[in-house]
């Protein structure tokens, strides 16, 4: 079977946003063997919709329409397929009830429109929407195959993967069990991961191994194809001890994981308590760490001081110390972290200073950033990086990099870590 994700929304044309549900919907199709050819993408225009459905028809099996399913004027989706098909709309009364109990529920009046939600093509199946009104459905009709989706990604994705994905399953008559897991890497580029593992990505077979980066950070997403769940997780199990063999040391996490919750949760584990204070992170740090629950017995707080005067004043630092080592240095991000650690009295203390760019800062070239680390009473442990020109991405990147360092200290304290 092979496929062609039709993205429905002039939004995608004029650039105001991404196609991420593209993007989801290749990678979950990958991992049912389904080819896809084609992405396309055209804007709120029954005709140009109309004409994309015809091609698609001409190249793929299955075709996924993404957009188009609320309620006004723009969305179209389903009126000009069933147009193109020659089917009907008729009403489901189920979707059309839950969407009466959405505006009851809410004290809102239904207005007619919504109602039109609630239309489904004559003879496709309805794939339940549970994070939002539209329904989708699937629908097979001559030769092919149409999945309809709701746009929004936080209505799409749970339906594709939870709805769709176990019916296309069952077309595909896999007659099996689709598993995959994800290994989470830092501190090691893309290319070097790839050559460490050259040998296993040649051979692979089943389970199959497939590398991603983005964001600094590199995935393995080991995915095994068998006729019990149990089986697969025993093939998934044996690769990915191969893997960790070979490049364990970088591997901080697994599926949804992220360098930030993993270091909360090493935090947690261990009671220790942390403060930090940031200059060109202005925050982020914090920022990144307060998204996981439960931070609050671990993060005590910090201070953003981004100025050398607020870096005197507010830690403490002695203008002698910037003045001879400047503020983009190993001694000012050791000062910063072991004088915000005294100050909030934590365990351990953040340092974060550099040039976040785009320009020069303190004579330092732009990506110039200096970490500091200090672990209770230790003298503190500083690291250099040299990143790239693009002033956001340092600032994530620094996050990241004292997430990665921070953990790899604690280990090496003896501190738990899970895997
Ligand atoms: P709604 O009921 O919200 O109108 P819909 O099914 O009609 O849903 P659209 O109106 O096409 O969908 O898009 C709604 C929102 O979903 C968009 O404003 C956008 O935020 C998001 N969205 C739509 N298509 C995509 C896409 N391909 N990738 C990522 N996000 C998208």
């Amino acid at each position: 079977m092979n496929a062609e994700i039709l993205a429905v929304g002039s939004e995608l044309l004029l650039g105001q946003i991404t196609n991420t549900n593209a993007r989801f919907i290749s990678n979950q199709l990958s991992e049912l063997g389904i080819n896809v050819y084609y992405h396309t993408v055209v804007g709120d225009n029954a005709q140009r919709l109309e004409k994309a459905i015809a091609v698609a028809e001409t190249r793929a099996d299955l075709i996924i329409f993404s957009g188009g399913l609320g309620p006004t004027k723009d969305d179209l989706t389903k009126e000009t397929i069933a147009r193109h098909l020659g089917v009907s709309l008729e009403f489901d009364e189920i979707a059309l009830t839950y969407i009466e109990q959405f505006f009851a529920k809410r004290g809102r009046p239904m207005t007619e429109n919504n109602r039109k939600q609630a239309l489904i093509l004559a003879g496709s199946e309805v794939l339940a929407n549970h994070h939002g009104m539209a329904p989708g459905m699937i629908l097979t009709k001559d030769e092919h195959t149409y999945i309809l989706l709701p746009g929004p990604p936080k209505e799409l994705e749970p339906m594709f993967q939870f709805e769709a994905k176990p019916k296309l399953s069952v077309m595909l008559n896999t007659g099996g069990v689709i598993a995959s897991h994800v290994m989470r890497f830092y501190g090691i580029g893309e290319a070097e991961l790839e050559v460490r593992v050259q040998d296993i990505l040649d051979s692979q077979t089943n389970p199959t191994v497939a590398p991603l980066a983005s964001d600094g950070e590199v995935t393995l997403r080991v995915t095994a194809k068998t006729e019990t769940e149990q089986e697969a997780q025993q093939l998934i199990a044996a690769k990915v001890a191969e893997i960790q063999a070979l490049v364990g040391d970088y591997q901080y996490g697994n599926d949804d994981d992220s360098l930030a919750s993993k270091t909360v949760e090493m935090l947690l584990d261990n009671k220790l308590t942390i403060a930090a204070a940031e200059s060109l992170t202005a925050g982020l740090f914090q920022s990144e760490l307060a998204e996981i629950p439960g931070v609050g017995d671990a993060l005590v707080g910090g201070v953003v001081t981004y100025t050398e005067g607020a870096k005197i004043k507010q830690l403490g630092i002695s203008k002698e110390l910037l003045d001879t080592h400047g503020i983009v240095s190993s001694e000012c991000a050791a000062a910063m972290a072991s004088t915000v650690r005294k100050k909030f009295g934590t365990d351990i203390g953040i340092g974060l200073t550099g040039a976040a760019g785009p320009t020069a800062h303190d004579h330092q070239p732009v990506g110039t950033v200096w970490i500091g680390i200090a672990i209770g009473d230790e003298e503190p442990i500083t690291y250099l990086l040299h990143l790239s020109g693009m002033r956001n991405t340092n600032r994530l990147r620094t996050v990241k990099f004292t997430c990665h360092y921070l953990m790899q200290l604690l280990e090496e304290r003896g501190f738990t870590k899970r895997y």
